[in-house]
């Protein structure tokens, strides 16, 4: 196995490095500058239908092992993503513009969630049901569903892709991982790590591709038995709907709004700290982004003033220096609509504190990079009330007490993340249980994140979870044995 040259790029099938079928590609394009980085196979339905061959062909070798030998192959990637952090996050940098100390973090995370599911390999855990007759062990276990369809989008490209097909692989099954077409040298990365762990031809496959083809046929195959895709709501339901008569295992991680509550006895300085870190890390684009800051009016102006303070201070920049915090968005669809969003809130009476322009000095040119903005007095009416920003702004709205807090939390389509600041027990679980969210953080933003926590929402944010245990019930099936001992008396039995 060699390593993959960035003048040639090749995707992974069955184990071997290969063009896609009709030698077409696509072009790897920086959102540093907009200039060309690489070109990249445009791989075809055919493409995607070997590669879920391959997978198919490589189930029962790897559903065949203990977990504890596939685990070895996790533990060995996971160390050889540590030791090319470096080479790993120069590559994402480029590719979609995250600052490379941030493109760093994401890849301890990345490493940490590894390691995480290699731990589950001890806790694959099946059960013995007590019976209603004597002489019968009842016997619960956990079977591999088959072949994992793992389609990554480009924010965390490695810590979202590691989520799936680490939890494929510790579990028994094989994956095709499709990368976004915004991020496609991270996949192509992850098969060569993978591979190099020792998996076996056919473990993991990458394609790359557009979405609606090589995607889309790996959604539609047959060939597939669990579909994981983290991305756009659209995507999602899309997906839905076409595997409505398949009778696949769907686990969707969607988009989010998520609220930033500060309650009147919160502690402000430590909430504005946590909030700039979840409101602009990576350039805002993350599903669990602070989207919206809801206040009580008793800490609204000194939060305001701090939070405006502080993010004033955030350096914009080129992302490959390691002192830039805020780099480009990813392309120029998601700097528009940042804006779009920001001017319908100004147009509906929305007051502007910080930013709401587009940087274009002391930066590299091509690039989309946006000021980080805050806007206060925002209304239910405005488009940023309602649509995930994923960009470096976000909306605060002074309220009058705890339930018109909760009520505009809620009232949204989304429930992914969700934060609440009180140091008021009681208040915190009453507000955490109203809250219609997949994850509540009090004292934290909702950035806080453990590998084997339940990471996922509820509402239009998706279904399933990513994350330890809970990963497992979604890439597992039950199977139930009987072991009868002593022979069983039948009603057509003579003498019943
Ligand atoms: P996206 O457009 O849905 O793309 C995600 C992946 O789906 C890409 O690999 C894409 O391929 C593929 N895809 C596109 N169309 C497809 C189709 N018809 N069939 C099958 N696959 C298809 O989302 P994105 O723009 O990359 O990601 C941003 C979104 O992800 C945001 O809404 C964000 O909130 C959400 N997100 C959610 C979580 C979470 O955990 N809940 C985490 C991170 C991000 P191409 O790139 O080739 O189009």
């Amino acid at each position: 196995m060699s390593f993959q040259h960035s003048d040639r790029w090749k995707m992974l099938i069955g184990g071997k490095w290969v063009e896609a079928e009709n030698g077409e590609v696509f072009e790897d394009i920086s959102s540093i500058d907009g200039t060309l980085l690489w070109t990249v196979p445009k791989g075809t339905r055919g493409d995607a239908k070997r590669a879920i061959e391959a997978a198919t062909e490589a189930k029962k070798v790897l559903a065949d092992m203990t977990p504890m030998e596939r685990a070895r192959f996790l533990y060995k990637a996971a160390d050889e993503i540590e030791a090319r952090t470096d080479e790993l996050a120069e590559i994402v940098t480029k590719e979609m513009g995250k600052p490379i100390t941030q493109a760093k973090h994401d890849l301890g995370r990345t490493v940490a969630i590894c390691r995480s599911f290699a731990e589950e390999s001890r806790r694959i855990l099946g059960e013995v049901l007590p019976s209603e007759n004597k002489g019968v062990w009842s016997l619960v276990i956990r079977i591999p569903r088959g072949v994992v369809a793992a389609i990554a989008p480009w924010n965390y490209p490695y810590l979202l892709s590691v989520n799936k097909v680490a939890a494929a692989i510790i579990t028994g099954n094989t994956v095709v991982l499709k990368p976004s077409s915004d991020t496609p040298i991270t996949g192509i990365k992850f098969g060569e790590i993978f591979t190099e762990a020792g998996l076996p031809a056919g473990a993991i496959n990458v394609v790359t591709g557009p979405g609606p083809v090589v995607g889309d046929e790996l959604v539609r195959n047959p060939g597939t038995n669990v579909i994981s895709h983290t991305g756009e709501c659209a995507t999602g339901k899309e997906i839905v709907e076409k595997t409505g008569r398949l009778f696949k295992k769907i686990c969707l991680e969607l988009g989010g709004k998520a609220p930033f509550m500060v309650l009147k006895d919160g502690d402000v300085d430590q909430a504005v700290r946590s909030a700039l870190w979840a409101t602009f890390a990576g350039v805002g684009q993350a599903c669990i982004a602070v989207d919206r800051i809801l206040l009580a009016e008793e800490v609204a102006d000194e939060f305001i003033q701090k939070f405006v303070e502080a993010a004033s201070t955030l350096v914009i920049g080129n992302p490959l220096q390691p002192e830039t915090q805020i780099g480009p968005l990813v392309n120029k669809r998601q700097r528009d609509h940042v804006e779009r969003l920001v001017e319908d809130a100004l147009d509906k009476g929305a007051q502007l504190k910080l930013g709401g322009n587009r940087v274009t000095e002391n930066v590299p040119q091509g690039g989309f990079y946006y000021q980080p903005t805050i806007l206060t007095d925002a209304t239910q009416e405005m488009k940023i009330m309602q649509d995930e920003i994923f960009g470096p702004a976000v909306a605060i709205v002074v309220c009058k007490g705890v339930d018109e807090m909760v009520d505009i939390a809620n009232n949204v389509k989304y429930g992914l993340g969700s934060s609440v600041w009180t140091k008021d027990l009681n208040v915190a679980l009453d507000v955490a249980k109203r809250l219609e969210f997949g994850g509540v953080r009090i004292n934290e933003s909702p950035f806080y994140d453990e590998p084997h926590g339940p990471h996922g929402g509820i509402k239009e944010s998706g279904m399933g979870r990513e994350g330890g245990r809970y990963s497992i019930e979604d890439y597992m099936d039950y199977k139930w044995i009987t072991i009868h001992t002593i022979p069983r008396k039948y009603p057509f039995d003579p003498g019943h």
